[in-house]
């Protein structure tokens, strides 16, 4: 097959663009999306041999290769691991497709100006285009495991990449950086460096658990005769006891996991001994993605057995309500060849996601106390998705609301617990109040809420879509009732209960004429109309029965076609 070329994406160009012109201090960073990239492929491979998915395939050195040339200013990357095909390649490599060049562009065009662009670089993983931030000519050789022929891609990041199928290609993948001029005045940026690719590999790849070899330099003194150095101590950090470790290698292994380039809120470590052994990392994230409420979210914690990658995304890990929570956990007696069919069945893996609930949701309440800045972010970013598990996960509600946090009445800013409330609760109040809706505004101008400020009760302001739900799940806490400001009588008390029977059947009388009107106008759109105490400024207003649904609630069900 000839060489083709071929165009990028609009958006594909939009990021290279970005990546070419980017005065983004840290270019480094470039290399560990490199690694990260070959440290995927060797893991896949690794997998695709243990379930005898690709035989033939040698895989008992799988390592990743690093070789600078300084005559001719090249740094290679080279994994024998997973490769690709043609077809891969031009899905993977030619457009943005993935993960983290998706999320990347998702928060670009929210920042909207070029100031903003240029710190998301920082943020984010932009993967194997940041290779452009250093070089002004790429080329990738790769070999799809179990394929004879292999594809060579190759760009100068101006719009067009060339392809071509190639007879000889070692299995595996290459990846060649053709380096930009050297940077004269700052020889830190001298990526054909020994100590330079020391350096960024012990700082961001060192907890890689293939071994990162450095090739010695052509040309050195007896550089034929030596070995290539291993540069990373390949420990995987979960396994290491936890004084050994920095948080700055935490961070990094986030990263490396979440495609986030964030720092993560919290890093949850838990090591399980006994009959059934396993260590988990948890990181919870300092931003919730933009697709968490979508369908396809890929939840993040990846299952390995005894240090062997098995599998991404492994939802029996955690519940759907903590599917933003990132993290490894390493289980030392499944089987390698466990399936994710055997998994939904395993007995020891329901006990993991029980403690890992558990754990996750004690050190969410911990913060608000420990680190009252990273809950309120927590809250900000995933309260809503938590709350999902108050309809979903009896067994931990308690331990759900008491991590909870709720806008109030009594306070514009500042959430308050349930506990807080219960605190505040005036003599006599048996019930915690609360009213759902659209928003806080529309909330504080309803009319149910007048009598209770009139009468200075504390109502609790739900905003979220999930409140409707939940709420119906959660009967009581602490023995009180929560109970809707907006449903059936509710009896506040006060001037109403001092008025004697007497008054009380003056007045109806007084206006049995005008209700009577009233219903008979209304017909068919009312159950009843009734004299209330509830209204202190505003004639009248929609009540449901104590068990209807509420309007909201019928509002997110009709849209949901139901
Ligand atoms: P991400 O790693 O976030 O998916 P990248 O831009 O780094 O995004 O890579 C895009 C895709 O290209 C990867 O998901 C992977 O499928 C493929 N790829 C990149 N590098 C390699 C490699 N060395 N070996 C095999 N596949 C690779
Ligand atoms: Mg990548």
């Amino acid at each position: 097959m000839p060489t083709e070329t071929f165009e990028f994406q609009v958006e594909a160009r939009q990021l290279l663009q970005l990546m070419i012109h980017s005065v983004y201090s840290n270019k480094d960073v470039f290399l560990r999306e490199l690694v990260s990239n070959a440290s995927d492929a060797l893991d896949k491979l690794r997998l695709a041999a243990l379930r005898d998915d690709v035989t033939d395939v040698d895989v008992t050195d799988l390592h990743i290769e690093l070789e600078a040339d300084k005559e001719a200013r090249t740094l290679t990357v080279r994994d024998n691991g997973i490769g690709m095909s043609y077809d891969e390649v031009t899905h993977l490599i030619g457009t943005i497709a993935n993960s983290g060049t998706a999320k990347f562009l998702q928060e670009l065009r929210e920042a909207e100006d070029a100031a903003g662009a240029d710190g998301l670089i920082g943020q984010f993983g932009v993967g194997f285009y940041s290779g452009f931030m250093v070089a002004d000519e790429v080329t990738l050789v790769t070999r799809r495991a179990g394929e004879a022929k292999g594809t060579r891609w190759t760009s100068r990041g101006e719009g067009t990449y060339t392809l071509e199928t190639v007879d000889e290609a070692p299995q595996g993948t290459s990846v060649t950086l053709h380096l930009k001029p050297a940077d004269s005045e700052n020889q830190l940026h001298d990526y054909t460096s020994t100590w330079k690719i020391k350096e960024i590999v012990k700082r961001y790849s060192d907890f890689i658990t293939w071994p990162i070899r450095l090739l010695p330099e052509p040309g050195e003194d007896g550089a034929e005769a030596r070995e290539a150095e291993t540069l990373n101590s390949m420990k995987a950090l979960w396994a290491r006891p936890r004084d050994e470790v920095s948080d700055d290698e935490y961070h990094e292994l986030y990263k490396h996991i979440a495609h986030d380039w964030r720092e993560p809120l919290e890093t949850i470590r838990l090591q399980a001994e006994g009959t059934f052994e396993y260590q988990a990392l948890l990181f919870v994230p300092s931003h919730a993605p933009h697709d968490l409420f979508t369908q396809g979210y890929q939840r993040g914690v990846q299952l390995y057995v005894k240090r062997v990658f098995i599998m991404d995304d492994c939802e029996e890990l955690l519940p759907p309500y903590l599917r933003f929570v990132k993290g490894v956990v390493d289980a030392q007696d499944l089987s390698l060849n466990v399936s994710r069919e055997i998994l939904q069945q395993d007995r020891h893996i329901r006990m993991i996601q029980r403690r890992l609930t558990k754990k996750v949701l004690a050190t969410i309440k911990d913060l608000r106390s420990s680190a009252p800045d990273r809950y309120t972010t927590f809250w900000r970013e995933f309260g809503a998705v938590l709350k999902e598990g108050l309809v979903t996960d009896s067994e931990n509600r308690d331990a759900i609301l008491a991590a909870a946090s709720f806008a109030t009445t009594h306070d514009a800013d500042e959430p308050t617990t349930l506990q807080g409330y219960v605190e505040r609760m005036k003599d006599g109040q048996s019930d915690i109040y609360f009213m759902t809706g659209e928003s806080r505004q529309a909330i504080e101008d309803s009319p149910h809420m007048e009598a209770f400020r009139a009468k200075g009760v504390e109502v609790l302001l739900l905003t979220d879509a999930v409140d409707e739900v939940w709420v119906d799940a959660v009967a009581e806490f602490e023995g009180k009732r929560l109970r809707s400001v907006a449903k059936g009588e509710v009896d506040l008390g006060g001037d109403e209960d001092e008025k004697s029977d007497a008054e009380k059947t003056q007045q109806s009388e007084e206006y049995a004429g005008l209700l009577g009107w009233m219903t008979e106008h209304l017909g068919e759109d009312v159950k009843e109309v009734r004299l209330s105490s509830r209204l202190t400024v505003s004639p009248a207003c929609v009540v449901s029965d104590a068990n209807e649904l509420t309007p909201a609630l019928e509002n997110m069900y009709r849209a949901m076609g139901q």
